[in-house]
């Protein structure tokens, strides 16, 4: 692996998020897309962050993200409160629903990169307005890698902003909803090459606790997720696997087929640790060792020695 990491754009949402989880509420968790996609790819590469708070937001959760090597200087502090998010899980912790979205600051976001980050070659856009997008990588030179998430939201409500932006970036990831809705195909795989057609080389399928699913021109990958016992939490575990896995390609540089893989494993194991805990609390604090250790037992988790005499004829 190249161990000189690029730097790493990403763009999305900071919030306080109100959860109630089947045994717990939690009040005032500080979340976000760009939170936890900023904390698990500062595992691997340097990340230059553009988001907005509001005057609510303290100055030592700021802090915790510029420890991790986040760059804060696209960073905007806006007079008024921040986003707040509120849902609750079912008692199984498969589905959620959303109580309340308080856009506050958010509403009246304009992304406005630092002359610093306009180099930047490696970007993760988090799920916002499409032409807001959009507006990012007008701003940006010329990326090596643009990779975005969206949701049914603007899937249903800005179809031609979203069909513009897809023809800009090379990676999307998505939930399997979302993907079937996007493409009006209820099967993956027809809805996957549907989309790939919209502009994106690769598309990632999330699937939750099945894992996700990686489709390129000529390939299909599956990469599982960790089976977890304790599962507390799943907020952010879809924007911990997209931080995660931009964070990787940031540092490896490997953007081939055998790269996007080894990059959704990581990915992948960065997410089983973010659902281990409330809020960003596990992601936080995640290392380099915790990613190579839960990548071994992924390999042990999938490892089949044949028996090759009972299945030959
Ligand atoms: P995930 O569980 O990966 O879908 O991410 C959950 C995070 O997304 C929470 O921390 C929320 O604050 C944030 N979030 C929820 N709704 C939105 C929205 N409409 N736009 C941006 N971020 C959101």
């Amino acid at each position: 692996m190249n161990q000189k990491a690029s730097p790493l754009l990403i763009v999305g949402s900071m919030a306080f998020d109100d959860l109630e989880l089947p045994t717990i509420s939690a009040k005032n968790v500080v979340g976000g897309s760009a939170t936890y996609s900023s904390y698990a790819a500062s595992v691997f590469s340097p990340v230059r962050l553009v988001a907005v708070v509001g005057e609510d937001f303290s100055s030592k959760d700021l802090e915790a993200l510029a420890r991790r090597g986040v760059d804060l200087a696209g960073l905007e502090r806006a007079s008024g409160k921040t986003f707040r998010w509120a849902g609750r899980y079912d008692t199984n912790l498969l589905s959620r629903v959303t109580l309340e979205t308080q856009l506050n600051v958010f509403a009246d976001f304009r992304p406005k990169l630092p002359r610093s980050y306009v180099d930047t070659p490696y970007v993760l856009l988090g799920n916002m307005h499409p032409g807001l997008q959009i507006d990012v990588l007008d701003q940006v030179a010329s990326p090596k890698l643009v990779i975005a998430d969206t949701m049914n939201f603007w899937i249903e409500g800005e179809p031609d902003a979203l069909a513009a932006m897809l023809k800009r970036i090379h990676m999307l990831v998505i939930n399997e909803e979302e993907a079937r809705q996007l493409s009006g195909q209820h099967n993956i795989c027809k809805a996957a090459r549907d989309i790939l057609r919209r502009g994106p080389k690769s598309l990632i399928v999330k699937r939750g606790e099945y894992g996700a699913l990686l489709f390129d021109a000529d390939s299909t990958f599956f990469a599982p997720a960790f089976p977890i016992e304790d599962v507390v939490d799943p907020t952010g575990a879809g924007d911990t696997f997209a931080g995660a896995l931009a964070g990787y390609l940031a540092r490896s540089g490997d953007l081939s087929s055998a790269g996007l893989r080894r990059a959704i494993m990581a990915g992948s194991a960065a997410a089983s640790f973010c659902v281990e805990a409330v809020g960003t609390a596990k992601v936080a604090r995640l290392g380099l060792p915790d990613i190579s250790g839960r990548l071994e037992l992924f390999r042990s988790l999938m490892e089949v020695k044949h028996d090759t005499s009972l299945v030959t004829a």
